[in-house]
């Protein structure tokens, strides 16, 4: 069975080519990085105006590269939601319109349960067995799940406030630290890699590591004690190189101390609840930074208790959104003939806990 998903929830057009086997036929990922400097976040409008603009180009690529044409594909999958309501309608419409034309299944899916399962896919030799913890670390999330089944999620973590890719990259910013290609989040690991030296220097004060004992995540007080400090030391222009260094070394440690602690408590609470978790996945584009695998690695071989827990880090290029996961995830339902209405509507809010509501 082959899928072509679209996936537009947010900033990138995603769409790909997906066989029920597990091969990648395709998979084509626009950026729209340059339509929103300088907006400070995602701009709505261009986002929509970027996705009506790449889709139809990224469909033809992602059929060219998989070789088929779109009457080879046996059905059409796209993201549902949660995301940005405009920008869902446009791969939506897309998807359905191709869908009905074509006279194919369509599938609507929900974009984190799509990211969570992407390790089934990308493990294909150890798939991690359910029930799993999966920690989604990017831009745009900050989210800790048990997945009992494929459908059924609970969410043990989540941040009310900033998410910690973004943090990372504000962080990064009132620093000033050169980011060049790498993006600010991985300059700023870059940048304090060699700032160990200095742990406890008096010039930086600990900072808060933010509701110990509580399963939930908080980046907005650890963002503003940065800023505090720089601020009460006469600004960014009156510190050092080295306290600059040992600032984004504790920054990083505050931060990645947050999601240890947090992975702590949710494999305790997962055993106290009759779940045995042998698997914890970690996606999103923060996961791809070194200090923090080591510190998981650790965490998780503590909490191991006799029986062994693996840390599985799917590839960086499938943790970013893309449409391969959308494929995958719509797979499951397709085969089994569980399809949607092409008079389906998306839900730009929709609560992985209620997938099947
Ligand atoms: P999402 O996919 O959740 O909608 P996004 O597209 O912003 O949001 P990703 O592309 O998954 O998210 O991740 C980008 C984020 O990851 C950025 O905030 C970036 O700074 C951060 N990041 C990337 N590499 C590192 C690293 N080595 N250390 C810390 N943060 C990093
Ligand atoms: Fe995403």
């Amino acid at each position: 069975f082959t899928v072509l998903a679209i996936e537009s929830s947010a900033d990138d057009t995603g769409v790909a080519v997906v066989t029920s086997s597990g091969q990648i036929l395709s998979n084509v990922v626009i950026k729209q990085h340059t339509v929103h400097e300088g907006y400070g976040g995602i701009h709505p409008f261009e986002a929509v105006r970027a996705h009506q603009r790449n889709l139809p180009g990224a469909v033809r690529d992602a059929l060219s590269v998989a070789q088929l044409r779109a009457t080879d594909v046996d059905g059409i999958a796209f993201t549902r939601g949660p995301g940005m309501r405009g920008c869902l309608g446009v791969g939506a419409s897309a998807a359905k319109t191709l869908a009905a034309a074509l006279d194919k299944p369509v599938v609507g899916v929900h974009h984190m349960q799509a990211h969570a399962l992407t390790a089934l896919l990308t493990e294909a030799s150890a798939p991690p067995t359910f029930p799993f913890l999966t920690l989604l670390v990017s831009g745009g999330h900050t989210l800790l799940l048990l997945a009992t089944s494929r459908t059924e999620f609970r969410i043990l973590a989540t941040t009310p406030d900033e998410s910690i890719g973004r943090v990372f990259d504000k962080v990064s910013r009132m620093l000033e630290i050169p980011w060049t290609s790498l993006g600010p989040g991985a300059a700023l690991e870059d940048f304090c890699r060699d700032a160990a030296v200095q742990e406890g220097s008096m010039t930086v004060p600990n900072l808060p590591r933010s509701m110990p004992g509580v399963m939930g995540f908080s980046f907005a007080g650890l963002h503003s004690a940065v800023e505090r400090f720089i601020r009460t030391q006469g600004g960014i222009g009156c510190l050092d190189e080295s306290t600059r260094r040992a600032l984004a070394a504790e920054f990083q440690r505050a931060a990645v101390g947050q999601l240890e602690e947090k992975v702590r408590l949710a494999l305790k609470w997962s055993r106290g609840a009759g779940h045995d978790v042998r698997h914890v996945v970690v996606s999103g584009g923060v996961a791809s930074n070194a200090y923090l695998r080591e510190r998981l690695r650790l965490t998780v071989g503590d909490a191991s208790l006799g029986s062994p827990i693996a840390l599985v880090f799917p590839p960086p290029a499938l943790c970013t959104d893309n449409a391969v996961m959308i494929a995958w995830a719509s797979m499951h339902r397709f085969l089994a003939g569980d399809v949607d209405e092409y008079s389906i509507l998306v839900r730009p809010k929709w609560n992985i806990e209620e997938l099947s509501v």
